[in-house]
Formats: structure tokens, sequence, C-alpha cells
């Protein structure tokens, strides 16, 4: 990122990237190849009272916290939005999405669609992206295949499913993760043609603009 040396603002400010699918469709997967291809993309990390799964980290998929400490960061208003999904609440920290933005990042959330539409009244101009499995039945195999819940919890995954792709049509971009490579392909197309909105080359130009006033 290169910074504007009379004001020390990066010269293009980032842009807010959400990404939005059932549980099991490949989100953490695509997401996880994304951040390889794409250079300064930062990932918000949430909070969750949901317990981590066999090889998550704490600060790194999410901040594991008890339900207490989730109520006591809501009520200090930490976060930008939050939800309860699948019976446990998750939450963006305000914090991270300002640093990032102030430091001319573009920052990717992982959040669901009560989420992401709390966000979008907050931010219109969040980029927002549905991601979709090629079926149901491919849906439910991706999640038993993934071997990381019980029965049960995969189940009520696949309930909420039929909820949640109800919401495709509030979102700007429509992906299908049929072939990953196609998806992450896409992904990456989305997050650098933003680069170049007319919200985030503002500042750029405007300075530009000046140069041709008077004379
Ligand atoms: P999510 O983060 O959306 O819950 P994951 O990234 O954990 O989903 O992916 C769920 C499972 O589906 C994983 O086992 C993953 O390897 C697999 N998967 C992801 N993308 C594809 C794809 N395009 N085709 C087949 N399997 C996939
Ligand atoms: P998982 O438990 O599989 O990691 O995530 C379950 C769901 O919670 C996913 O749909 C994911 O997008 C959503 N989620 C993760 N973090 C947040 C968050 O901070 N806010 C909201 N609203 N949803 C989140």
């Amino acid at each position: 990122m290169r910074f504007d040396p009379a004001n020390k603002l990066p010269k293009r400010r980032g842009s807010i990237f959400v990404i939005s699918a059932p549980s099991g469709t490949g989100k953490s997967t695509l997401i996880q190849r994304l951040r390889i291809l794409v250079r300064g993309l930062a990932f918000s990390v949430s909070y969750t009272t949901r317990p981590p799964r066999a090889g998550e980290k704490n600060g790194r998929e999410y901040f594991f916290v008890s339900r207490a400490e989730f109520k006591q960061r809501m009520a200090r208003k930490e976060f930008v939005e939050w939800a309860e999904v699948h019976g446990h609440h998750y939450g963006t920290s305000w914090q991270q999405l300002q640093k990032a933005q102030e430091a001319g990042q573009d920052v990717l959330l992982d959040i669901d669609v009560q989420g992401y539409k709390k966000l979008r009244r907050r931010i219109p101009e969040t980029v927002s992206v549905f991601l979709l499995p090629p079926s149901f039945r491919e849906l439910e195999k991706r999640l038993r295949h993934r071997h990381k819940d019980a029965p049960e919890v995969i189940a009520k995954r696949l309930e909420a499913s039929r909820k949640e792709v109800a919401h495709w049509k509030e979102y700007d971009y429509l992906i299908v993760n049929d072939r990953r490579a196609t998806a992450v392909q896409a992904l990456r197309d989305i997050v650098l043609a933003a680069r170049w909105r007319r919200e985030c080359q503002e500042r750029r130009v405007k300075e530009i603009s000046k140069t041709f006033v008077g004379g």
C-alpha cells in the first residue's frame, strides 16, 4: 500500500467484503485460498461462544469466548453486528474493521445473513457475496465428509440452510462453489475489481483534480 507523504493517509480506501453461505458450502476453504492469492486482504476474526473444532486456534479462526464475556463485549458496544447462529453467539469487532480501513486495507467478513443485514444498514457500501453449493444433496455430502460436526449438529445446519438460501437476492454477487478453482477465481475478480470503485479511489482522484483547478 502506498501512503500519501503529505498526510500519511493511504491513497486508497479499503473495502468491506461479506461472504455468506450455508454451513458446509466451502466458504472457509475458499477464503483460505483467496487470502493466499490476494495481497492486502485482512480477515475479520469474529468472537464466538461456539467451542473450537479440531484444528481451530484461538485468535485465528475465531476468538473463542464464554457467554458471559460475549455479553460484556456486547454491553460495551464492541460489535458492529452480532447474531445468534446455530445456537451460538457470533460478533464482528468494530475495532478490527476500523483499524483495517484506516490502513487502507480490504477486510473480509465471514458472517451469516442476519449479520450481513445489520452491517449493510450501518455500512451501505459493503460488497457482498453469497456462495451456494451446487445442490442441497451436495451440501449434505460436504457436511458429512468434513467429519467435524456431530450428526445432530449437521441436521441443524442443513435445516438452517433452507432458510439461508432464500436470502440470495439480498447480495451483490452470487457464486456457486462447484469447481473450487473457478469459485476462488470469481472471488478474486470481485475483490480486485472493487479496488477501482469510485469510493475507494476518491481520495486520490480529488488530489489529482485539484491540480486541474485554475491556471
Ligand atoms: P464452510 O466454511 O462453508 O462451512 P468448509 O470450507 O469447511 O465449509 O467446506 C466443507 C467441506 O466441503 C470440506 O470438507 C471441504 O474440503 C469441502 N469442499 C469445499 N469446496 C468444495 C468443492 N468445490 N467441491 C467439493 N468439496 C468442497
Ligand atoms: P461456523 O460455526 O461454521 O464457523 O459458523 C457458523 C455461521 O456463523 C456461519 O454462517 C458464519 O458465517 C457465521 N458467523 C461467523 N462469524 C460471524 C459473525 O461475527 N457475525 C455473524 N452474524 N455471523 C458470523
